[in-house]
């Protein structure tokens, strides 16, 4: 899930004090050139080694409960159990690998995902405070800045369960979350959400993990939908990506995702129809079609 941007306080052992949320006051960035103005939803660029090198030596450091995890490609950090850290980023690091492969886009910077033990520190770590929310994806302001992803550890996924019991839904989690670290550094282009959360839940089999009992209407939702009833959006919007992917092919997909989340790509329906080679509205309606039966073999 996409979250709304706030200011997070980063530099240094600041750094690491600011995602513990131990600190009492505000945030307030403190950059290496010593600007202490607060650019909203951002990590410093070197915050990321600021933080593994906070940690050294050796792969996994402890500092007071905070442990961080860094591997090639990524940099976890939380007060999580360290097994449990660990299976994330094993999720992580598989993510990263076949996110990377589809979409063709390789950041140069390890990605960085926060993993807060308590509901509590995901609020303070994170932008996006909806209570059914599992995880959030913080966007750089600017191309000097680096984001991260943040996972509700504590989240709620019925049987009592919290989202560290339940293998496949906390991978799921990730997955998404990454796919959105991987394709919006440079910000979603202003596509609708159908867009970005379709395909972030298709990239993480999310309909596999959950879909709503009584199956929603064959409709693709407005972002108005997502606000007011986003269960049966992430999964109207998951359905129809799968479609997308099934009728126009994987790779031409991808393309029309780029193009719509490229703020010179145009118009959403003139990159699907520039993409597809059809309007939105004529494939809404063959996907409604067909729509039943493709719900009845996913959720199978
Ligand atoms: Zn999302």
């Amino acid at each position: 899930m996409l979250g709304r941007r706030q200011a997070l306080g980063l530099a240094g052992v600041a750094a690491v004090s600011a995602l513990t949320g131990c600190r009492a006051s505000g945030v307030v960035a403190r950059t290496s050139a010593g600007d202490t103005t607060a650019p909203r939803g951002t990590l410093a660029p070197s915050v990321i080694d600021r933080i593994a090198d906070s940690f050294t030596p050796g792969p996994l450091a402890t500092r007071r409960d905070l442990h961080a995890l860094t591997s090639a490609r990524s940099v976890l950090v939380g007060d999580i159990g360290v097994g449990e850290l660990q299976a994330c980023q094993l999720h992580a690091d598989t993510s990263i690998r076949v996110i990377e492969k589809l979409t063709g886009i390789h950041l140069d910077q390890k990605y960085l995902v926060l993993l807060p033990r308590t509901s509590a520190e995901f609020d303070s770590w994170s932008h996006d405070r909806t209570a059914d929310v599992a995880g959030d994806y913080c966007a750089p302001v600017d191309s000097s800045w680096q984001g991260w992803v943040v996972i509700k550890c504590a989240a709620a996924v019925g049987h009592g369960m919290t989202l560290l019991d339940d293998d496949d839904y906390l991978n799921s989690v990730i997955r998404h979350e990454l796919f959105h670290a991987n394709t919006l550094e440079d910000g979603d282009g202003g596509a609708p959400k159908w867009v970005l959360e379709g395909f972030a839940e298709w990239v993480a089999s999310a309909i596999m993990i959950a879909f709503p009992t009584k199956p929603p209407p064959a409709v693709v939702p407005t972002d108005a939908d997502f606000a007011h009833r986003p269960g049966s959006s992430y999964a109207q919007a998951f359905v129809f990506v799968a479609y997308l992917v099934d009728r126009f092919g994987q790779r031409s997909a991808i393309r029309f995702y780029k193009r719509a989340t490229d703020a010179s790509g145009g118009s959403t329906s003139h990159a699907f129809h520039a993409v597809f080679g059809a309007t939105l509205a004529s494939v809404t309606k063959d996907w409604a079609a067909q729509y039943k039966k493709q719900v009845a073999e996913l959720v199978s």
